[in-house]
């Protein structure tokens, strides 16, 4: 008896009554089938690999910012600098995942932004800076540049994820923007995360509050326009400002923005910022870009910073970079304003400006390579 090759050794339909001849034959046949799906297997392996190196990844792009301040390297500690780092490249990994897949720039800006809330670095979600009375008062917005959807919500106290819920006020309401208690009730009736007041405390906010309460009591400032009185802005605008913000250009050709704040240090009387306005703090229209603010809101507000910038670009034919430098460069402060922001146009060019000292920010693009800076 001829040793048979294992494939037809488990051959178990084999019928019994087969000579030896007829087994050669066999044995033969189920060789050259058994090295015929080898190669059939090796050669379709081949063209699959051939095929996809050649067809370039479809482009994707998503940037992430946490806040424009005066962030000098000389103030940061290495572990300090660590913490800001890991997060940037958490936020952008979570979110470069849903564009890697062929996700929604919506998906991505939220999920990014949504790290960047629950990291009490940031002024946003934990984290939030204090108001005059000592609570943490929320500011949230995201815009979908596909149909022009946008939703926001201001001045809340117990959402432990605002990002979410202005995209929930964007899809699930008629509304745009909701603010206060009337937010917080929308939020729980739509199942969103409700924590209470005390879980967005931090040390390092409540001392921030102490320092701005003193500051703000000593000098106003003038506007250079309009020659109203101002608060000042203190040297260190580090522990006043913050903001986490997130723009994307997904696969199929989508822009989305996201922006989230704690406000600035120190607000009062139910003081509302650009984040959660939509043209001034956030802005996406695929015909031009995606645009997340961060710095002194009132300026941003008075300039209407994100929508002039899709202007510039759709009516006044301007690049990204020359319009997002006019305005961040030039004219915010010429009017006595500071800040930054993240932006990406319908092309996948990105633009990060800032006339701060520094600015957490980064950005990943098809490819996945991460990068993350800090200053200047
Ligand atoms: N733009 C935010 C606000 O004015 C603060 C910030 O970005 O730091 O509320």
């Amino acid at each position: 008896m001829k040793r048979l090759s294992s494939a037809v050794e488990t051959d178990l339909s084999k019928p019994s009554s087969t000579t030896e001849g007829n087994y050669d034959l066999i044995t033969f046949l189920e060789r050259y089938r058994t090295s015929f799906n080898g190669l059939t297997l090796i050669f379709s392996l081949f063209f699959t690999i051939t095929l996809s190196a050649q067809q370039p990844q479809k482009k994707y792009v998503l940037v992430i910012h946490g806040g424009a301040g005066t962030i000098l390297k000389s103030q940061m500690t290495p572990e300090k600098e660590k913490g800001y780092t890991d997060a940037l490249n958490e936020a952008l990994e979570k979110g470069s995942a849903i564009l890697n897949q062929g996700g929604s720039a919506l998906d991505a800006v939220e999920a990014s932004v949504r790290i960047l809330e629950d990291n009490p670095l940031f002024n946003a979600g934990k984290g939030a800076v204090f108001t005059n009375e000592g609570k943490n008062e929320l500011d949230a917005s995201i815009m979908n540049g596909k149909t022009l959807a946008a939703g926001a919500i201001a001045g809340v106290t117990t959402i432990k994820n605002p990002i979410s819920t202005a995209r929930a006020v964007m899809e699930k309401s008629p509304h745009v923007m909701m603010t206060g208690r009337g937010a917080e009730q929308f939020a729980k009736e739509q199942g969103q995360e409700i924590m209470d007041p005390s879980y967005f405390y931090t040390e390092d906010r409540w001392k921030g509050l102490q320092r701005a309460k003193q500051d703000d009591a000593e000098t106003i400032i003038v506007d250079s326009i309009t020659k109203q009185s101002l608060l000042k802005q203190p040297e260190n605008k580090d522990y006043k400002y913050g903001t986490v913000g997130a723009v994307a250009l997904d696969q199929h050709g989508n822009l989305a923005a996201a922006t989230s704040t704690g406000g600035m240090t120190n607000k009062k009387f139910g003081r509302i910022g650009d984040s959660p306005i939509i043209g001034a703090g956030t802005y996406a229209n695929n015909k031009t870009v995606a645009i997340s603010g961060t710095g002194w809101g009132e300026y941003f507000i008075r300039l209407v910073m994100a929508k002039t910038i899709s202007d510039m670009m759709e009516f006044g034919k301007m690049k990204l970079k020359p319009a997002a430098d006019e305005m961040i460069m030039k004219r915010l402060p010429a009017l006595g304003g500071d800040g930054g922001l993240i932006a990406v146009d319908k092309d996948g060019n990105i633009a990060m400006p800032f006339c701060t000292e520094g600015m957490y920010r980064g950005y990943v693009k098809e490819g996945g390579k991460k990068v993350v800076l800090i200053y200047k």
